[in-house]
């Protein structure tokens, strides 16, 4: 076959459509393999994540019933090393690990009142109606809040009312960005609590609930990762819908959480003290009243309560 001769670029041609055909094929395979190599990775990930979960799920339950059972029990369960850990970042922060025994019990006929955000230049109002009708009540802090406000802070402590985490930032992209990223955020928010009050937080609520939109990828982590550690998180069941701050009147916050609360026996009910919410303050008045005279006792959240969430 002499270059440049018929037969040649006959050749050239079918050498061409073979390579045509050929490189895709060849990538395809590759691109396949890679694929369900990582998928299998993160099956796996799921499964341990799951399985975790399940576990501190069943220690929770049995607990319920049997109070010689207590998480800390619960073999690996408390302050792994980088050989026993199965994720990284389970070895991060071995100062949020705490072997408390978690024993939760049901009220019913209990409100318990929950305060998100705060504190604001709002949550002195909102802690002399507390005192006036003598209840306790459950405050969900912001580290920025807490570092504007830390008289505040300490004054909901020294009235003895419950105090949880909920964020530093509150920012849903920097805190749902990775495990790493929440129990950063948490931490700090841990750390500032207990700096400024001297009491350790042992419950806390993820800002949007456990499951939002941001959260969705790596809820699951989140929840065997701090369940694990021995928080409790709270979801709820009521709502006072008032997060956006200033725009309702106390009658509507006073029905909203009546309507999303009716039926119930046991009544997580969030509500916000945001420096523009005094319709939420007077509508609490409200709500205590009520619920009084319908026969329930008002509580604070604490680890013992067994709480209202999300995902079951
Ligand atoms: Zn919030």
């Amino acid at each position: 076959m002499k270059f440049g001769s018929v037969q040649f670029y006959k050749r050239l041609i079918l050498a061409g459509y073979l390579l045509l055909i050929l490189v895709p094929l060849v990538a395809a395979v590759v691109l396949g393999f890679l694929y369900v190599q990582q998928k299998n990775r993160a099956d796996a990930l799921q499964d341990a994540t799951l399985a975790e979960l399940t576990q501190i799920l069943q220690a929770t339950q049995a607990a319920e019933g049997d109070t010689s059972l207590v998480l800390s029990n619960i073999d690996g369960l408390l302050s792994p090393t980088n050989e026993t850990a199965s994720f990284p970042y389970q070895v991060l922060y071995p100062h949020l690990y705490s072997n408390r025994p978690l024993v939760q019990t049901v009220e019913n006929n209990t409100v318990y009142f929950t305060f998100d955000d705060g504190p604001t230049s709002l949550t002195p109002a909102v802690l002399e109606v507390l005192q006036e009708q003598n209840v306790q009540a459950t405050f969900f802090v912001s580290g920025e809040q807490c570092r504007q406000y830390p008289d505040t802070l300490r004054a909901i402590a020294e009235a003895g009312h419950t105090i949880g985490i909920h964020t530093y930032t509150h920012d849903y992209d920097i805190i749902y960005s990775s495990v790493e990223a929440y129990l950063s955020d948490f931490e700090k928010t841990y750390s500032l609590i207990l700096e400024l009050t001297g009491v350790a937080p042992e419950i806390f609520r993820f800002p949007g609930g456990s499951v939002n939109a941001h959260s969705q990828p790596i809820y699951i982590q989140l929840v065997a990762e701090l369940s694990r550690r021995g928080f409790v998180y709270f979801d709820w069941n009521a709502s006072a819908q008032d997060a956006v701050a200033g725009v309702l009147s106390s009658a509507e916050v006073v029905n909203n959480v009546q309507s999303s609360a009716a039926g119930q026996t046991r009544l997580v009910v969030l509500m916000h003290d945001h420096t523009e919410n005094t319709s939420t303050v007077t509508a609490l008045q409200t709500l205590i009243e009520d619920y009084r005279e319908r026969g329930f006792q008002l509580k604070a959240l604490d680890n013992t309560v067994e709480p209202i969430v999300f995902y079951q």
